[in-house]
């Protein structure tokens, strides 16, 4: 056996000397493009207090700024009003434009379509334009994109249909992804972690996080290709939470590695994939990836499965979950 192993090593050897031009092209790394988002700011989690918020602000925007990436965040103005903090909230948002990165509209309330009706809902997005606009006023930039919380985008085409025509007639984008690692999941049970001082745990979960997002990101890629025959500029969705403060550097290295170059969201809404015919409706939100898939009267399949020792022990905090 061992010498079996040894021929098919100098075989394989000599097929890679071989042939040169083979063996440039397999190393040749694909390029791809992503851009990246950010929800629920200034913090995904209601359990932080404003000081935590302001740290966690500075070391995420500190990275993602030293490293050039370009980030839309997406904000819920009612995470602005806890009492006694507001001022230190609000200029935890500013710091985003401070920075150099852009805010868009993700409701007041984070409000689900699905759930809470087109009227209150429509209300929900007015409303949860009025700081968030006079910050990028402040900047001399204007309020141009929409992210619908849990990616809830109507349970019938009418509403889903009325829903987006509102938020065009009053200037918006919408902002689609491709890509969900599900941070929220991992961050709430990684902030518990640091919250107890718990080290191994936080850097278990960052582990087990980095590898699930590499196997989504894979599943993503050939999802694309299946479906619309090339990889689009994919836009991925992330939340503003402690896990990502201390480990979006690793994060952007595993996009390295896989070939992608980090691009601006108008960049990536500028591919073609984002006009592909979209029928979706559902109970459950998800991402547009699905949306091309169930469109086409594909049903997706094969996506990785979620580790279940992270769920369970999310599910064990869900009472202190916002
Ligand atoms: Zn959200």
């Amino acid at each position: 056996m061992k010498t079996f192993h040894a021929s098919l090593v100098v075989i394989c050897a000599l097929c890679a000397f071989g042939n040169p031009a083979k063996s440039k092209a397999a190393d040749k790394k694909p390029d791809r493009q992503v851009a990246i988002t950010i929800d629920d700011l200034p913090a995904a989690s209601n359990l932080l207090p404003a000081p935590a918020i302001t740290e966690m602000t500075t070391k995420l925007l500190t990275t993602l700024r030293d490293q050039k990436i370009p980030v839309v965040g997406f904000v819920n103005e009612k995470k602005l009003y806890k009492s006694g903090e507001v001022d230190e909230r609000i200029n935890a948002l500013r710091m985003w434009l401070d920075f150099g990165f852009e805010l868009g509209n993700h409701t007041f309330s984070h409000a689900s379509l699905n759930r809470v009706g087109l009227k209150a809902w429509e209300d929900d997005v007015i409303q949860g334009e009025s700081v968030t606009s006079l910050l990028l006023a402040e900047h001399k930039m204007k309020m141009r994109y929409f992210r619908h919380p849990y990616l809830d985008t109507g349970r019938d085409l009418q509403t889903r249909r009325e829903a987006e025509a509102f938020l065009v007639a009053r200037g918006y984008r919408i902002a689609p992804i491709t890509l969900d690692a599900w941070d929220w999941a991992y961050a709430g049970v990684y902030e518990d972690a640091k919250k107890r001082g718990d080290a191994a745990a936080q850097e278990e979960l960052a582990k087990s996080y980095l590898s699930y997002s590499d196997a989504v990101f894979a599943y993503a890629e050939q999802q694309a290709k299946q479906l619309i025959g090339y990889e689009p500029k994919q836009i991925l969705l992330l939340h503003g939470n402690q896990l990502e403060a201390d480990h979006i550097g690793e994060l952007l290295d595993l996009f390295r590695k896989r070939g992608y170059r980090f691009i601006t969201l108008e960049d990536a809404l500028g591919d073609s994939a984002y006009s592909l015919p979209d029928t979706y409706v559902g109970e459950e939100g998800t991402g547009w990836l699905d949306h091309w898939a169930i469109t086409q009267g594909k049903i997706p399949q094969g996506a990785p499965v979620f580790p279940q020792a992270v769920i369970e022990k999310w599910k064990a905090l869900a009472p202190t979950q916002p």
